[in-house]
């Protein structure tokens, strides 16, 4: 499918959504690194900083452009990220507070915001993550004592405007972070619970799925009978056995005799998808096979089936299978339902095989 344009430049700068982590973390770096540069730039102009601070931060801008080129094009993204958290903790944030009025300026929004972020974002980064966590939430503490016992060192606002413009705008800037992290979050988690979902159905199909020749196996059929059961459904269930499989096995070896199982299965599909049904591997060289109508209307496909086997083109000539057909009695437990198809096919095997024996009056059908 065609990328727009859009797609292609969210591309270029982030990576694939398929690395949610990366493709978050790109975004910060690149919306930290602008949030930096309007930092610098307001601070310089509206002189509510000390001009070291400009520097500072508009260094910080151009690292964190340097440190996503790294994540992004060098495959450099867990180096570049432990960069990035100590960057922040032991620059960034140490030198907001000193250059942006300390406790009385907005450093402590950005160590939240920052806890946040590492907490979040860096999951597997183990005791780095940690390090960051205690670095954010330790520093600002241990900062209070500058503001407290060496006051000169720390820059003042010129006045109450510049403190109120700059403190709102911080709130701002940290409010946006917030949410545009939130907002990645919500949607990496979509993904990966729409990932974890397609898995489970994945998983759920293996599960119900016969590894030799693709038919369900017993697990979904015990599901399909439940579900008929429980919306009171007409439905007919048939076990079919092939005729003398130990035989062609022994004859002609278990691979051919794989093929066979394997060319009956599909036929056996096919009827049962023609007729919304549900065919079934029991196991070995034994079928279940589900119709939604009774064992009369069954037999005509079950007929149908046994010519198709006749003319099957197989390498080692025709086969022939025998079957015991059933129409399911209302609320009839599944155990029963089976033995009294399996005793039909007891029947019909005893019968001389190659027959199909129902429980409908008056006589029993053959082939
Ligand atoms: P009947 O007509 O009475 O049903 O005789 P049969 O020989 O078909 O039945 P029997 O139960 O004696 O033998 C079934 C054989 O099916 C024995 C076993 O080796 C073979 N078999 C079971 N599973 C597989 C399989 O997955 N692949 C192959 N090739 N053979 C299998
Ligand atoms: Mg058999
Ligand atoms: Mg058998």
């Amino acid at each position: 499918m065609q990328k727009s344009f859009k797609d292609r430049v969210l591309f270029f700068l982030l990576g694939s959504k398929l690395s949610p982590y990366q493709h978050t973390h790109h975004g910060v770096l690149l919306l930290g690194g602008v949030g930096y540069l309007a930092c610098s730039v307001f601070n310089f102009l509206l002189k509510t900083s000390d001009i070291i601070l400009v520097y500072i931060q508009f260094s910080v801008f151009l690292t964190t452009l340097v440190i996503w080129y790294f994540s992004r094009w060098q495959r450099q993204y867990h180096t570049m990220a432990i960069v990035f958290i100590f960057l922040t903790a032991l620059v960034a944030l140490p030198f907001n507070w000193v250059y942006n009025a300390g406790l009385s300026g907005p450093t402590y929004f950005l160590n939240l915001c920052t806890l946040a972020y590492i907490s979040v974002a860096f999951r597997d980064f183990g005791v780095y993550r940690t390090i960051g966590q205690v670095l954010t939430i330790v520093t600002p503490l241990a900062l209070v004592f500058l503001d407290l016992y060496r006051p000169e060192l720390v820059f003042t606002y010129p006045n109450g405007l510049a403190k109120a413009l700059d403190l709102s705008f911080s709130f701002v800037v940290t409010c946006l972070l917030l949410l545009l992290m939130m907002k990645s979050y919500s949607q990496r988690y979509r993904l990966e619970r729409d990932k974890a979902e397609s898995l489970a159905q994945q998983l759920r199909v293996l599960s119900e799925q016969d590894a030799l020749t693709g038919l369900h196996n017993r697990r979904a059929m015990d599901r399909y009978i439940r579900n008929y059961q429980q919306e009171s459904l007409v439905f007919s269930l048939g076990i079919l056995d092939l005729d003398h499989f130990k035989k062609l096995n022994d004859q002609w070896g278990h691979s051919y005799g794989d093929e066979v199982l394997c060319q009956f299965s599909s036929l056996l599909n096919t009827i049962a998808l023609e007729h919304k049904g549900l065919a079934v591997r029991l196991g070995g060289e034994e079928f279940v096979l589900l119709l939604p109508f009774g064992s009369e209307q069954a037999l005509t496909c079950y007929q149908k089936l046994s010519d198709q086997l006749n003319e099957a083109e197989l390498a080692h000539g025709s086969i022939t299978f025998s079957a015991g057909l059933i129409a399911a009695k209302q609320a009839e437990p599944q155990d029963i339902l089976l033995e009294r198809a399996d005793k039909l096919l007891y029947a019909a095997k005893h019968a001389g095989r190659n027959r199909i024996y129902t429980d409908t009056a008056p006589k029993l059908g053959s082939c």
